[in-house]
This record gives C-alpha cells, structure tokens and sequence, in this order.
C-alpha cells in the first residue's frame, strides 16, 4: 500500500461505481475516507446497479480518448487482481461502420496503436448490420460485470479501516465555502475534499447544469439453438437497419441486454421514471433491432435508466465547484467504463494539494 504524502480526508457521496472506486484509489493512496449514499451500498437504484457495462478502448480520430479509456481497461485488469474476482468478460465491442469508412478507420486505430480488426456481418449471424455496413472489432474492449463491480468493491471497502461506508445516509445540502456535507437528520460531516458522485441526481446538489437523459432496455433470453453461440459473442453498437441499436452479450450469469439512440429521450425529472410505460418504447427498439430474429426471444425483463451529460458539449464532466468540492455531474454513455479516471483524478489533486 502507498503511504499518503499527507493523509486527508475525503467525503464522497453517492456509493455508485464512481463514489466506490474513488474510495478504492483513496484508500490505497493512504486517506481516510467516507462513502455516503441515501439507499443501501450498493444501491439497486444506482444507474451503475445493472448486469454489465460495455467498455470501449479505441474512439476513431479521438487519440486522447483511446489512450485515456485504454489506461482505464488496464486499471480494471488491475482491480480484478485487487478484487480477486472476475469483473470482465474480454470479448470484445464491434461496431458497425458504412463500409466506405472502413479504411478511414483502421487508418486511425493504426495511428493510435489500437487493436482492431475487420469482420464482416456474415460471421457474426445473430446480430443485424444495417445495409451497406461491415464491422470493426475493438480486439481489447469488453463487458465490465457491473453487479460484481459494486459489489466486490464494497466488501474490499468494508475490510479497509481507513473507510467508513455509511448507508443510508441522504445528503441534502454541500458547503463549498466549508467543505462540508450536511445530511437529512441533521449531522454534518467536514472534508478536505468532497467528491459529489450522485449521478443523475447530483445536479440536485451541485452544478454545472447538466441534460437529463432517460432510457429503455430490454433484457432478452436467447433461443436455445444459438446459446453457444452468443457465450463468446462480442458487445455490439451501431446495428439495426437504422444503426442505432446496440447490444451486450449474455455471459457469466447475465442476460442479454437491447436498446438504441432511438428510445433516448430527455426528460425533466428522474421522479417519474417509474409511472411512465415502457412500452411504446420497446415497441420503437423493436421495430430497429439490433438481433435478427428478434421474436424468437424471450424478454426477461424492461428497465429505464438515467444519465446525464454536459449541457455544453453534450459528454461527460468531471468538475471543481467550489475550493474543495468535485462533482460528477454529467456521466454518459462511458460513465461506467471510465470510473477509474476519474478516481484517479481526485487521487492526483489530492497529491497536488498535499504537495
Ligand atoms: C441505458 C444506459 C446504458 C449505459 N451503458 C453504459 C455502458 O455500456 N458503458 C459505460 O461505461 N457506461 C454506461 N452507462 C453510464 C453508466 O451506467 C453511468 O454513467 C454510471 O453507472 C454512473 O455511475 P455513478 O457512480 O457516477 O452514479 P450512480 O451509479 O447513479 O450512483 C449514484 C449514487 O448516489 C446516490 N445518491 C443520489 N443522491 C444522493 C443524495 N442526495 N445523498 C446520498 N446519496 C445520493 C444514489 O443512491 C446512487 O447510489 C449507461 C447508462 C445508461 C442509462
């Protein structure tokens, strides 16, 4: 274990994948730490909470974005070691490019240096392409077992005497000024550094001003005749005849998960998630699908889910609010996959302010 230069005390609320692997990363740096979260740890009600994430390593003509997400994928090798228990299922993303974009694209994964390789529709026979598309393997991307993430990483946490992990514990108010955390019974607690990971749901707390996006997906059980098949199929994106669709194979106990840009909308509020039907939703994914054959598939189950991104720029957001407040406020479609960096970040700034 490091030893801090000077041992501080961080305060993170929200005990998703990012307010529990910046915990992780603080206490190996040699901090004290306190994980606050309004439900139990992990939380069911966490949009980390589901059976996998996908994680990409190469961005086409984004050189910072693939060296970032590839140092990512090695500090989840990593974390698999820590936690000695599989987090990955290293089977790949394909997405699907029209095919005049093709060259174009293994032109910048040789620039950056990473993996790929062509494969054509026909090999992967499940999976719909729109016309005129072929596929591009990102040999070194994946599925992170999300469920396992949350929760190895909070027994590592519990085991850890610099951590304090209190459940339930709803935070309603954050002192910038201060650096300090009030909670709903009353209690305050005082930090060095507070990180705000709350989600979707930080913008209740902190800015900046974020977009609130809400969306269907559909868990499926494949037909029997093509189980061995998708046991070593690749996470899959830009399919279905409109290229939006996208899909994360079943394996090691999960299902296999469907849905598309096309049943992503904006809404004001994550508080009526719940009364809205799904269906219409499911309907639309249905009529675009990202697997061939789709009513040979049993839904298992539909769920919607929330994320946010930077009002300005439309991605995601690491941001200092106040002298010793971050917040997390905005974290898309990489918000999963990328939770190490941003757990490293709070480590180095809080080296740089030890420093
Ligand atoms: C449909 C969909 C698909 C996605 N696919 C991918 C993908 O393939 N790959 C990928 O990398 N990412 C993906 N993401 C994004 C990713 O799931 C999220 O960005 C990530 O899980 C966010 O984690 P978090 O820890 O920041 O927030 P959360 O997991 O939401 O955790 C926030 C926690 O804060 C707690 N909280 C909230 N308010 C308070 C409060 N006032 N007081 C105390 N606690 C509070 C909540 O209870 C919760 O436990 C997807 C998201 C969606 C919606």
């Amino acid at each position: 274990m490091r030893a801090a230069v000077s041992a501080q005390h961080v305060v993170i609320v929200g005990g998703g994948v990012t307010g529990l692997l910046t915990a992780v990363e603080c206490a190996l740096a040699g901090h004290r730490v306190t994980v606050l979260d309004r439900g139990p740890i992990p939380n069911p009600q966490s949009s980390s909470f589901d059976q996998h994430r996908v994680i990409r390593t190469f961005s086409p003509d984004d050189a910072d974005a693939t060296r970032k997400m590839t140092a990512a994928h090695r500090r989840w090798q990593e974390l698999e070691t820590l936690f000695a228990t599989r987090l990955r299922r290293p089977v790949g993303v394909v997405t699907a490019w029209p095919r005049e974009r093709l060259d174009a694209v293994a032109a910048s994964a040789a620039e950056m240096g990473a993996r790929v390789r062509t494969v054509e529709p026909r090999a992967l026979p499940h999976l719909e392409f729109p016309a005129g598309s072929a596929g591009v393997l990102d040999v070194d991307a994946g599925v992170l077992l999300a469920e396992r993430v949350l929760h190895a990483a909070a027994r590592w946490l519990a085991g850890h005497a610099a951590v304090n992990v209190r459940p339930y514990r709803e935070v309603t108010a954050i002192d910038g000024d201060r650096g300090e955390v009030g909670l709903a019974d009353g209690a305050s607690v005082g930090a060095d550094l507070v990180l705000v990971a709350a989600g979707p749901w930080t913008r209740d707390l902190v800015g900046p001003p974020v977009v609130l996006h809400r969306q269907t997906m559909v868990y499926l059980r494949p037909p029997q005749d093509t189980v061995r098949w998708w046991e070593s199929a690749p996470a899959a994106g830009g399919l279905g005849a409109d290229g939006r669709a996208w899909a994360v194979p079943p394996g090691h106990g999960t299902l296999l998960k469907i849905s598309s840009d096309a049943v992503c909308r904006a809404v004001d509020t994550t508080g009526d998630g719940d009364e809205e039907g799904q269906a219409p939703w499911v309907e639309r994914l249905a009529q675009a699908p990202p697997v061939s054959g789709l009513d040979r598939y049993t839904v298992a189950a539909i769920t919607a889910c929330h994320y946010a991104t930077d009002a300005d720029t439309g991605g995601a957001l690491l941001a200092r609010v106040a002298p010793a407040v971050w917040s997390r406020p905005a974290c898309g479609g990489s918000g999963f996959s990328s939770a190490p960096l941003v757990a490293g970040r709070i480590v180095d700034v809080l080296r740089e302010g030890a420093a």
